[in-house]
C-alpha cells in the first residue's frame, strides 16, 4: 500500500515513510492511494486472536514493515489487563466493546501502544539516524497514552501540550506525574482547538530548521498519523468475531457500531473496516454538546463558528475534527482539489458545505446524535440501575446515541457501543450521576465509587495523587514554538 496526501498528488510514500513523517508536506493527511480495499478477506480473520487480526491488518496497510508479528507482540504483550485486549460484553440489548484495558485506561492505548513501536522500527529499518521529537496536542487521553507508549523508546522524545483547565484532574495528574526521561507535558492557555492549531504551526515553522540545525525530525502522535489509525481498525473486526463466536449473529449479518467521537479517528477506523468488507451496518456518531459533526452529518454543512463548551466528556470537546479530512477525500472520490478547497474555507471562513452527492454518500454509512452533560449523566445512572454496568461520560454519550438511533429508525440490528474510557477516569461526573456526595478532593472520589459499585479501580489509576508531580509549566499559545526550540537545545529530557 502506498500513501498520498489528501490535498495533492505530490507525495507518494510507503507505510514506513508515512508513519515516520506523520503529516504530508502540503498540510494534508496521508491516505491509501487506492480507494478500493476489496480483495481483503474479512472471513479469514474471524478465528484469529486480536493479535492475529492486528498482524493481518498491519500487513495489509503497512506492507513494507518487516517483522510485523514481532511489532504486534512488542506493542501489546503485557500491557493490557485483559487477555483479549478489547473484550466485548453484553449489556442490556447492546454490546459494549471495552477499549480501556490498556496502561492509561482509555481507548487511545490501543493505537498508542503500537505507534511508538512502528515509529522506532520504521526508523531502524530505513536506516535513519536522526532523533524523532513527537509533538502532540491532547484533549486529555492521547497525552498520557502517548507518554506511556514513547517512554524511554530509544531515539525518541515527546512533548505533550494540553489545554490548561481543559482536562479532568485525573487526566492532568496522569500526565504531570508521567515517568520516562524523554517525556514532558505542558499546559497551554487556550482550548484544545487552539492547542492543536499551535502544534500544527510548530510543524510548519520548525520542521526544516530543527532538522538542519539539530538533526531532529518532528513527528506527531495525534490521530492524524496513519500509524494511529491502522491499529484502531482491528477492534471492529474483533467485536464482530466475538459476536459470531458467541452465536449472537451469523456470518454476514450487519452490525451497527456507535462511536463517541471527537477528532473522528476512532469512527474513521470503523469506516475503513467497512471498506475492507466487514459487514458494518451504520456507523453511529455520538457527539457531546460540541455537536459540529452531528450537524455536518445531518446537513452537509461543517460550521465551527459556534460556542465552544467544556463538557464532562472533555476528550470530545473539539470543533475541528482532523480526521474528517480523510473521509472527505473518500466521499469526494479522491478529489484532492476539492478537499484542499474545503480545508482552505475552513481556515478562512470556519465553514464549508459539501455537495448533495457527497452528503448522500456520507449518510449512507453514518448517522449522528448528540447528548448534553445532563443526558450523559442520566444515561450513566440508567445503565447502572438497569444493568449494573458502570460507564464513563464518553461512553454514556454513545449509549444515548445508540438508543436514539433505534428509537428513530426502529432498527433492532445488533449494536456495538465503543466504550472509550474507564469510569474511573472521570470520577467526579460519575459520582454526580450516581448521586453520591460531593468531595473536595477529586481523588477521594475514586475509592468512594469503588465502594458504592463494587467495581475495580484500574491498577494505573490507583495512588495517582501520591506520585510526584514532574511537570508544572503553563505557557501561552504564542510561546509554544519557543518552548520546543528550548527543549531541543537543552537536550536534557531527551537523548
Ligand atoms: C479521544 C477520545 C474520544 C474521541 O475519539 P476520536 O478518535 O478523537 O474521535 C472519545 N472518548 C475518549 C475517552 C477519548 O479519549
Amino acid at each position: 500500500m502506498r500513501y498520498r496526501s489528501t490535498r495533492s498528488s505530490l507525495e507518494n510514500l510507503s507505510g514506513r515513510e508515512a508513519v515516520l513523517q506523520g503529516i504530508a508536506g502540503d498540510g494534508g493527511l496521508f491516505v491509501p492511494d487506492r480507494m478500493d480495499f476489496s480483495g481483503f478477506s474479512w472471513e479469514s480473520m474471524m478465528n484469529l486472536s486480536t493479535e492475529g487480526m492486528a498482524e493481518r491488518i498491519f500487513e495489509y496497510f503497512l506492507d513494507d514493515f518487516l517483522e510485523i508479528p514481532e511489532i504486534v507482540a512488542r506493542s501489546y504483550k503485557g500491557r493490557f489487563d485483559d487477555p483479549e485486549i478489547t473484550p466485548l460484553k453484553k449489556v442490556g440489548d447492546l454490546y459494549v466493546l471495552e477499549l480501556f484495558h490498556g496502561p492509561t485506561a482509555a481507548f487511545k492505548d490501543v493505537a498508542l501502544s503500537a505507534l511508538p513501536v512502528l515509529m522506532s522500527e520504521a526508523r531502524k529499518q530505513l536506516g535513519k539516524e536522526e532523533r524523532i521529537l513527537i509533538l502532540t496536542a491532547t484533549s486529555g487521553d492521547t497525552g498520557k497514552a502517548a507518554m506511556e507508549g514513547f517512554k524511554d523508546v530509544p531515539g525518541t522524545g515527546i512533548i505533550v501540550f494540553y489545554p490548561y483547565g481543559g482536562v479532568s484532574p485525573v487526566q492532568e495528574m496522569q500526565m504531570t506525574t508521567a515517568e520516562g526521561r524523554n517525556v514532558r507535558a505542558v499546559a497551554v492557555r487556550g482550548n484544545f482547538d487552539d492547542t492543536q492549531t499551535g502544534v500544527k504551526k510548530i510543524f510548519s515553522l520548525l520542521t526544516e530548521s530543527l532538522k538542519r540545525e539539530t538533526g531532529t525530525t518532528l513527528s506527531s502522535a495525534n490521530s492524524i498519523n496513519i500509524g494511529r489509525l491502522v491499529p484502531q481498525i482491528v477492534y471492529y473486526f474483533k467485536a464482530y468475531a466475538s459476536l459470531l463466536s458467541s452465536g449472537e449473529i451469523h456470518p454476514g449479518d450487519l452490525v451497527d457500531y456507535t462511536v463517541p467521537t471527537g477528532n473522528f479517528g476512532d469512527i474513521l477506523a470503523g469506516y475503513y473496516a467497512k471498506k475492507l468488507g466487514l459487514p458494518v451496518g451504520k456507523l453511529i456518531l455520538a457527539a457531546n454538546r460540541n455537536n459540529v459533526l452531528r450537524d455536518f452529518i445531518d446537513t452537509g454543512v461543517y460550521d465551527k463558528n459556534r460556542p465552544f463548551y467544556r463538557t464532562n466528556s472533555p476528550s470530545m470537546d473539539i470543533l475541528v475534527s482532523s480526521n474528517l479530512e480523510r473521509l472527505l477525500y473518500d466521499i469526494s472520490g479522491g478529489d484532492c482539489d476539492k478537499v484542499k478547497g474545503f480545508m482552505e474555507k475552513l481556515g478562512t471562513e470556519g465553514r464549508y458545505e459539501i455537495s448533495g452527492e457527497m452528503l448522500a454518500r456520507l449518510q449512507d454509512s453514518f448517522a449522528a446524535f448528540d447528548a448534553d452533560e445532563e443526558k450523559s449523566l442520566r444515561t450513566i445512572r440508567e445503565v447502572y440501575d438497569s444493568c449494573g454496568y458502570l460507564i464513563d461520560t464518553h461512553t454514556a454519550v454513545a449509549f444515548s446515541a445508540a438508543g436514539e438511533y433505534r428509537e428513530k429508525t426502529g432498527s433492532m440490528r445488533p449494536n456495538v457501543v465503543l466504550s472509550t474510557a474507564s469510569a474511573y477516569k472521570f470520577p467526579d461526573a460519575v459520582r454526580e450521576a450516581l448521586d453520591l456526595p460531593k468531595m473536595d478532593d477529586p481523588f477521594s472520589v475514586i475509592p468512594m465509587i469503588r465502594d458504592e459499585t463494587g467495581t475495580k479501580i484500574p491498577e494505573n489509576l490507583k495512588d495517582l495523587d501520591r506520585k510526584p508531580v514532574r511537570f508544572s509549566d503553563v505557557i501561552e499559545i504564542e510561546e509554544m514554538p519557543g518552548y520546543v526550540e528550548k527543549a531541543v537545545e537543552s537536550g536534557e529530557f531527551y537523548r
